[in-house]
């Protein structure tokens, strides 16, 4: 049964995609979302898709832009009040005039181009294309509409107790072993609880073991919700069935998960989740196999759940009688010019192979999904480099000042080289449950991970034939022909 609630956000949700209808009958609009977890690279990939489209970039594959069918494309005016524009002109001035990388996502922010192009037919149209770049963290938020505060801390409670994530719990859990639900309501209880559960969240997100499910998302980008109730809650140990006392940390604690849900997550749903066209979802997968088996695990967990969350956005019938679903999502493996290009092909096979499996388990039906390996800014570029006999297909770039290799310490402005070595060839075994173990990157079993990878600083831009500064990339043509390529047909 719907409740009042719910068809109130059904009638809100239709008034706006009826608008939006209307207007996109007119002037036809994509809403483009990229998102990521922290770090995924989205500042740097939004910034670099806008920089080369407006200004002529090398994008061979993208087709309508290379035929020449592309007339221009331009800013325009923001067009959501409530949302902040995209400082695009700011981080471009960082990457291309100072060479530094932009100050990363923390909020929502949006930015409008109009492209106007020369249909396949020879007429003249534009297409309006609203780029939303918003935090994955939120998104991995999305499935708690759903869920109960009791299944939400029995689920949370169980992946707490596996490796690597118990070690990093021991805190929080001694402190959970001293709480019972049923005991009496207590503001102290609650904050001490709530920052012990934080304080572990933010431990597995920490580069060692870059582990990707971890809601609720604000816990670790809270935003202007700082210190508020919505925000100080956590999971406690329930029995089975039954309701909470009145008056009890169980109760407490239920309301206010039901509060995050109201303040913070169902607003994002309808908000800007729900009224999305096309997705691309960076994924920062090199760190992930730095990291080991367990954080690849991990993101497998987290790539189903996103999955599942666009089959979630595609369930009120009413929204989708007016508004064309979310129809294509591209995963892309970020910052793939930490590679030599013989691995970038292989990099996109793990990527899908991990995608396929997600697919199957969130029996995803519907959009079309593609997956790349892409490098918004391309940082390094490649050399055979000696070592003794042998000929080692290396990259070569500027580590940023402060990196560390070893011994060595870098200062921002010398190249250096490295072999950062091969990925599997076949992605199969790495997904081997006979073995339980991801063959291949056993690296951090060992202790010490091969995929260890410098940060390098921005590269110097290139010009292109009018005279304009373009920032190389690898394989963004390819990611803009797939999510924009049939709208400008
Ligand atoms: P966000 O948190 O998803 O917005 O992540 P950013 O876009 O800010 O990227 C985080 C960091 O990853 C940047 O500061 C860069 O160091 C690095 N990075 C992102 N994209 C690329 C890329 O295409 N190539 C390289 N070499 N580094 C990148």
């Amino acid at each position: 049964m719907p409740t009042v609630s719910t068809i109130i956000e059904e009638a809100r949700l239709t008034a706006h995609a009826l608008a939006e209808y209307a207007g996109g009958l007119i002037n036809p609009t994509v809403r483009l979302g990229v998102t990521g977890l922290t770090r995924a690279g989205k500042t740097v990939f939004m910034t670099a898709l806008v920089h080369n489209l407006l200004h002529g970039g090398r994008l061979p594959v993208f087709e309508a832009l290379s035929s020449g069918r592309v007339a221009r494309a331009r800013l325009a005016p923001q067009p959501d009040d409530a949302v902040p524009r995209f400082d695009y002109e700011a981080h471009v001035q960082g990457l291309i005039d100072e060479r530094r990388w932009p100050e990363s996502t923390r909020n929502i922010s949006e930015l409008r181009l109009v492209i106007d192009y020369q249909s396949g037919r020879g007429r003249a149209r534009s297409l309006t294309l609203d780029i939303v770049d918003y935090p994955g963290e939120w998104l991995l938020d999305l499935p708690l509409i759903e869920k109960s505060y009791a299944a939400w801390s029995a689920e949370t409670l169980a992946l707490s107790r596996q490796a690597p994530r118990a070690q990093l719990a021991a805190a929080w859990h001694a402190h959970l072993a001293t709480t019972k639900p049923a005991d009496r309501e207590d503001e102290q209880t609650a904050l001490a609880a709530a920052r012990l559960f934080t304080e572990y969240l933010k431990a597995c997100r920490d580069e060692r073991y870059a582990l990707s499910l971890l809601p609720p998302g604000r816990f670790l980008m809270p935003g202007d919700l700082a210190g508020s109730p919505a925000l100080t809650f956590a999971p406690l140990k329930l029995p089975g069935e039954g309701r909470a006392p009145s008056g009890s940390l169980w109760g407490m604690m239920e309301r206010r998960y039901d509060a995050y849900k109201d303040v913070v997550v169902r607003p994002f749903f309808h908000d800007h989740f729900a009224r999305l066209d096309r997705q691309i979802v960076l994924v920062d997968t090199l760190a992930t196999f730095n990291a080991g088996p367990a954080a690849l695990r991990d993101l497998e967990g987290a790539l189903t759940a996103i999955l599942d969350c666009f089959r979630a956005g595609r369930r009120s019938w009413l929204s989708n009688m007016f508004r064309p679903r979310i129809d294509r999502i591209l995963f892309a493996a970020t910052k793939a010019d930490h590679v030599h290009h013989v691995n970038h092909d292989r990099l996109e096979r793990i990527l899908g192979r991990m995608t396929e499996r997600a697919v199957s388990r969130a029996q995803f039906a519907g959009a079309t999904i593609d997956v790349v390996a892409l490098a918004a800014v391309r940082a390094t570029r490649e050399a055979l480099v000696a070592r003794g006999r042998e000929r080692l297909p290396s990259i070569l770039g500027i580590p940023a000042a402060g990196e560390t290799a070893g011994r060595e310490s870098f200062d921002g402005e010398t190249e250096a080289a490295m072999f950062p070595g091969d990925l599997p060839d076949d992605p199969e075994p790495l997904f081997s449950r006979e073995t339980g173990v991801f063959k291949g990157l056993a690296t951090a079993d060992a202790g010490e991970a091969d995929y260890r990878f410098l940060r390098f600083r921005p590269p110097a831009a290139e010009t292109n034939p009018a005279g304009h500064p373009v920032l190389p990339h690898i394989r963004l043509d390819r990611a803009l022909q797939f999510l924009l390529g049939d709208r400008l047909a």
